[in-house]
């Protein structure tokens, strides 16, 4: 098949030629009409030998309505996709419009991206581009976004920006969570360590000295066990969070046998229960008693001493069951509230360490509800105190229908 330049020369040798027969039958004289031939003929091939002329760039709207399926696929990407040609965005979807603006179309691509190591990426002619980069800076401050750059036969590129702000966040969790559990074991360990070198120095003769040296070392190795047991809760509980609860619980009984659990504590005499009949709950039994031994524990810990600590129990509508362990206590400020599943976020780290917290009840507790499928709720009003809540989904065969 002909291209349209090869058409154009044969086209114009054909007219060259044709001009020639009109002059030899019009003038008659040969030898100038094969003269005017040759010098036509010359004419063409000299176009001609100059080869297919550079392609015209690509009008922006063409090049992108080109096929219409093509920008149907693009728009159906749910992550933001651009195609560039040259230094300019011809195509992008409704998410790369979304996170870089509406004006992208059209647009410099160094305008588009403002993001030097992408400029620098897309502007790179020739190079492999399978090779992702990392931008910082795209859409809000915390976002974290992949580049993937692949370069088509036409010469466009397909540039794909793939969020990664989730398994940034969560590398970044694990980091500090490793940090900080490190840093909390190694506390009562340092203070183990110096007391057993004290006492070894001659320190323990004194059987005043030794006994008083010999209790801390026995807090701080409680603290530690403390620490490894709620270490190991909560890796257990998450390694179970996609295993539905299997067990029917009664939610009265077991909040009952926790109460006779804490009635050594020195708060048990404050301990007040409010308890309604409710169905059963699909639940970990196991789960749900350390859940309310937290919850009661911090009241018991942060409520002030001599008023109650109460723990109700009712339904909620046809499919819940709520329970709540409210305190009169100092409260907490409301900006720290949404931190507080945090694991080891405390609002007043000293106050926990002396009450013997870990900073790590309220993430238990929170991993605890997500696996039941629940919800929960912390209010607290500054100098008055605050109530805990949990409502949890009842068990499925007793829901009336
Ligand atoms: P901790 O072992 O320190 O008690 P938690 O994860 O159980 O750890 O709780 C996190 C922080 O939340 C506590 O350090 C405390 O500052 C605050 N907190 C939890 N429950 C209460 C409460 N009932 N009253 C006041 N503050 C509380």
């Amino acid at each position: 098949m002909l291209s349209a330049h090869g058409f154009r020369i044969s086209l114009a040798l054909g007219v060259a030629t044709l001009s020639a027969v009109v002059g030899l039958l019009v003038g008659g004289d040969l030898q100038l009409t094969l003269v005017l031939l040759v010098g036509a003929i010359a004419a063409v091939l000299i176009v001609a030998i100059g080869g297919d002329p550079a392609p015209a760039p690509r009008d922006d709207a063409a090049a992108a309505d080109r096929d219409p399926a093509f920008a149907e696929v693009i728009e159906a990407i749910a992550e933001p996709v651009l195609v560039t040609a040259a230094t300019r965005v011809i195509a992008a979807n409704a998410a790369a419009r979304a996170l870089l603006g509406e004006h992208i179309l059209g647009e410099d691509v160094r305008l588009a991206i403002r993001h030097p190591a992408a400029a620098e990426r897309l502007l790179d002619p020739g190079e492999d581009h399978s090779a992702p980069i990392h931008l910082v800076g795209l859409g809000t401050r915390e976002q974290r976004w992949e580049m993937r750059v692949r370069t088509l036969e036409t010469g466009e590129r397909v540039v794909h920006l793939v969020d990664r702000t989730g398994s940034y966040t969560a590398d970044r969790m694990r980091v500090d969570f490793v940090a900080n559990a490190s840093h909390e074991l190694r506390t009562p360990l340092a203070s183990l360590l110096g007391y057993v070198e004290t006492l070894a120095d001659g320190a323990g003769e004194e059987p005043e000295i030794r006994a008083r040296f010999l209790k801390i070392m026995h807090d701080e190795a409680r603290r530690m066990d403390r620490l490894i047991s709620d270490l190991i809760s909560l890796s257990r509980i998450e390694a179970e969070k996609y295993r539905a609860p299997a067990e029917s619980v009664q939610l009265a009984d077991l909040i009952g046998q926790v109460c006779v659990e804490l009635s050594g504590s020195p708060r048990a005499a404050d301990l007040v229960t409010e308890i309604e009949a409710v169905p059963p709950v699909r639940g970990d039994r196991t789960q749900l008693s350390q859940l309310l031994h937290n919850l009661i524990g911090n009241a018991m810990k942060y409520g002030r001493a001599g008023t109650p600590v109460t723990v109700s129990l009712r339904s909620e509508g046809d499919t819940m069951v709520r329970f709540a362990v409210a305190d009169q206590g100092e409260g907490i400020p409301a900006e720290h509230i949404p931190r507080l599943t945090e694991r080891f976020y405390r609002v007043d780290s000293g106050r926990s360490r002396s009450l013997g917290g870990t900073g790590l009840g309220l993430a238990i507790v929170k991993h605890v509800v997500e696996r039941h499928r629940g919800r929960f709720d912390i209010a607290s009003t500054v100098g008055v105190g605050t109530t805990v809540s949990v409502r949890l989904p009842i068990e499925p065969s007793v829901i009336k229908s």
